[in-house]
């Protein structure tokens, strides 16, 4: 099996997830996000094969990562693939985190037609949701870029059918600071 790669399995991340990450950065993307930081990304002949079972193995031979994060391009664009490495990551005692364009909302009905939607979403133990939107850009919030996008418990989510963000990255608008009453004595 082979999946299409838009860069080689990266190391050592700090800023795609929790803790010390390896990234697979996959290739082919279809929401079109105006403001996409990585336009190379969305052409889906684009990018370079890999061998699922290659990648296995430089998955195997991470030492300092915590876990892996799947990013893109979109990886629900290569369910299958992802889904056997996912599954592969556990199996290392790795953590696995995945950014997605769409809503958790939008892949619920997705799966209703679509058999390889729900297979990935179990081995995700995070999901990063949503596209990027350019007026919800914000440095406020943690791991995205804009802040509808949502950082989601997927085994809470499926098991209560509702949408479980994880609290410590949940946004909530800050509110402007009170003014403070000077007194002024002249
Ligand atoms: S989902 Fe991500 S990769 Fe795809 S267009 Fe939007 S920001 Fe870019």
């Amino acid at each position: 099996m082979n999946i299409r790669l838009a860069a080689p399995l990266q190391k050592n991340s700090i800023v795609d997830g929790e803790g010390i990450r390896a990234v697979i950065w996959t290739q082919g993307c279809i929401h079109d996000c105006p403001g996409c930081h990585n336009p190379e990304t969305h052409d889906m002949s684009g990018g370079v094969v890999v061998d699922v079972e290659e990648l296995k193995q430089q998955i195997k031979s991470l030492s300092e990562e915590v876990g892996v994060t799947f990013s893109g391009g979109d990886p629900f664009c290569q369910m299958v693939e992802c889904t056997e490495l996912a599954k592969y990551c556990h199996k290392c005692g790795l953590n696995v985190w995945c950014y997605t364009g769409y809503t958790y909302e939008k892949l619920m009905t997705m799966a209703k037609t679509n058999k390889d939607v729900l297979p990935f979403l179990k081995e995700i133990d995070v999901l990063v949701d949503g596209p990027f939107i350019m007026k919800e850009r914000s440095f406020d919030v943690k791991f995205r870029g804009s802040k509808n996008q949502r950082i989601i418990d997927v085994p809470k989510s499926l098991k209560t059918g509702k949408v479980v963000e994880i609290k410590q990255y949940q946004y909530k608008e800050r509110k402007a600071p009170e003014k403070k009453e000077t007194n002024i004595y002249i």
